[in-house]
């Protein structure tokens, strides 16, 4: 059962590679389009087969993958390498996952729907501690590390009333 959606980037280039398709479900290209992984989300029901997308260490049960192609190159807000994450590609990401809470009737809280960076934090003692996907949101630049997460949540719950 999908029980929640965990938000990444790839930390790689604005297109995603077959070996990226193998650790997410959806990934979003810089123009915002949507590309599916080589596993399904119903894959992560069970992880103990070994098929299923690895997407957060310690919380691949039940979570869909999301990621935003792009990032290469990050170090910090004030040099972002030549992937930055695009406006259309964020806001193509917020609309899919608002379908995505539909799809599988998700309340929109920071259990449901919430960033690897997050995850992290409230799972210190898993491999997803010390992620910074997602701490900085390019096209909303002022957005600081630890309100990104409730920024998307904002954003996936506008477009989720109003598609
Ligand atoms: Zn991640």
């Amino acid at each position: 059962m999908v029980r929640r959606i965990i938000l990444h980037w790839s930390a790689g280039k604005y297109y995603p590679s077959n070996f990226e398709k193998q650790y997410y479900h959806y990934l979003i290209d810089a123009e915002g389009n949507i590309h599916t992984g080589f596993y399904k989300p119903e894959d992560n029901d069970n992880c103990s087969d070994g098929k299923y997308a690895p997407h957060t260490g310690g919380g691949n049960t039940g979570s869909v993958g999301v990621c935003l192609c792009g990032m290469c190159g990050y170090r910090s807000p004030s040099f972002h390498g030549d992937y930055p994450i695009t406006k259309i590609q964020f806001e193509a990401c917020m609309k899919f996952v608002a379908e995505l809470c539909k799809k599988y009737n998700l309340e929109i809280t920071k259990d449901t729907v919430l960033t690897h960076y997050e995850f992290g934090q409230a799972n210190v003692k898993t491999s997803s501690f010390g992620k910074i996907d997602i701490t900085f949101i390019p096209p909303y630049s002022w957005v600081g590390k630890n309100e990104a997460g409730s920024f998307i949540r904002s954003k996936v719950r506008w477009y989720k009333e109003n598609l």
